[in-house]
């Protein structure tokens, strides 16, 4: 092997700075290297602003995490492997043995799982129902250092007043956390309500094609970086450069999809809300008179996540029911192009559903970006064959 072709090998990237790039460079490599050992030494000190070894930064990354930032109107964000990867090292730093969370309505299950988990180090958690947002007052605790919650919630998707938490909660010193995946960061923007951290699972709408995992943190500064240091470094939940280029191309795509969706879900709502077969729909554009005044606050569009209960429980309709379905799929997650059906009852955890307010005929459903009039036919052609014609 001749010294050349170590040369090619070797691949070390010799930007010219002469090609201006219409999609940004996939950085994929794990590590850097350095001219001088005092260059080594100075970026060293800093990893969280430099680029050492790609479990804590990476060129790519930075993009999306830059892009992010300006979107949610932070000053910083800092991307991870997943969702769950950012919820877990989000509360991972910003609890501590004795301290106590609590978590609002329905949240994503596995958040609430993981807050659990934490109860083995001594930290305590209520995952609470509340209809009223000052309801969340009695159930506070001295030692209550951490208030998590979605606005709109999981499943039952209820939005809550962000303000007035963030106003109560500064006043105790109680961070503040909100998961705002449903929403995307164009329908919301929690940080200028006074929210300390925004969370959301890239997984969804932002990567869009159900064809990466990854998630989000964005907040100030000084809590950002004691989550790059603690939460990322440590857990090491990164990302790989190429699926936060694939996020900054959704992103590219994000506001026609999101656009798209916030008018499709209102023509599937109206149409599935005159059903007969349902007996009640879950999404905020349904939702009564004090729900709209939180919605004229806080959305500037609808998300296209909602649930459905059937009139009745009857379990060997709603296995008719999915089976049924043509166009719409079986299966987790959402925020892609192809519709999806989740049924809550998972033929084994009635307790569960139970602890969480859901019937057992509860299902989620995302509209996805099929045209809105094929996914009601499907929907309505499988609610026959289940629950028999409309009347
Ligand atoms: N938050 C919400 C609202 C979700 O629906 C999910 C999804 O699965 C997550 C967080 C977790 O994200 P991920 O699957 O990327 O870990």
């Amino acid at each position: 092997m001749s010294r050349f072709d170590e040369d090619i090998c070797s691949a070390i990237s010799r930007a010219d700075g002469n090609y201006f790039p219409m999609s940004p460079d996939i950085t994929m490599t794990s590590s850097f290297h350095y001219e001088t050992y005092e260059e080594f030494l100075e970026v060293s000190l800093d990893e969280k602003n430099n680029y050492v070894y790609t479990r804590g930064t990476n060129p790519t990354t930075k993009i999306l995490e830059d892009k992010l930032a300006l979107l949610e109107g932070g000053e910083k964000c800092k991307v991870f492997a997943s969702g769950m990867g950012a919820i877990s090292a989000t509360l991972f730093t910003l609890l501590q043995a004795g301290d106590h969370i609590l978590m609002l309505n329905t949240i994503y299950g596995e958040a609430v799982a993981f807050a659990k988990y934490l109860e083995k180090f001594d930290i305590t958690v209520d995952r609470v129902d509340i209809d009223k947002t000052s309801d969340l007052v009695g159930h506070i605790k001295e030692n209550t250092k951490v208030i998590y919650f979605e606005s709109p919630s999981t499943q039952k998707f209820q939005l809550l007043d962000i303000e007035w938490i963030t106003n109560f909660a500064k006043k105790r010193g109680i961070k503040t956390v909100i998961d705002g995946t449903w929403s995307s960061p164009l329908f919301h923007k929690p940080l200028s309500h006074g929210v300390d951290i925004v969370i959301h699972s890239l997984s969804k709408y932002i990567g869009g094609h159900s064809d990466i995992v990854g998630g989000a943190v964005t907040g100030k500064k000084d809590l950002l970086d004691a989550i790059f240091e603690h939460g990322h470094q440590s857990l090491g939940a990164t990302i790989s450069p190429f699926n936060s280029w694939l996020a900054i191309r959704g992103l590219r795509t994000l506001p026609v999809r999101m656009n798209h969706l916030d008018q499709a879900i209102r023509i599937v709502l109206d149409a599935l809300s005159k059903d007969s077969r349902i007996n009640h729909i879950y999404h905020p554009y349904l939702s009564g008179v004090s729900q709209q005044e939180l919605i004229q606050k806080y959305l500037s569009g609808f998300g296209s996540l909602f649930s459905i209960d059937m009139i009745d429980d009857d379990f060997e309709k709603l296995i008719t029911f999915v089976n049924s379905l043509n166009i719409v799929s079986l299966g987790v997650s959402w925020g892609g192009f192809e519709s999806l059906v989740l049924p809550a009852y998972k033929g084994n955890n009635l307790e569960k559903l139970a602890e969480r307010g859901l019937k057992t005929s509860h299902m989620r459903i995302y509209l996805g970006m099929e045209n809105p009039q094929t996914i009601i036919s499907d929907i309505q052609q499988a609610l026959d064959i289940a629950y028999g014609k409309d009347n």
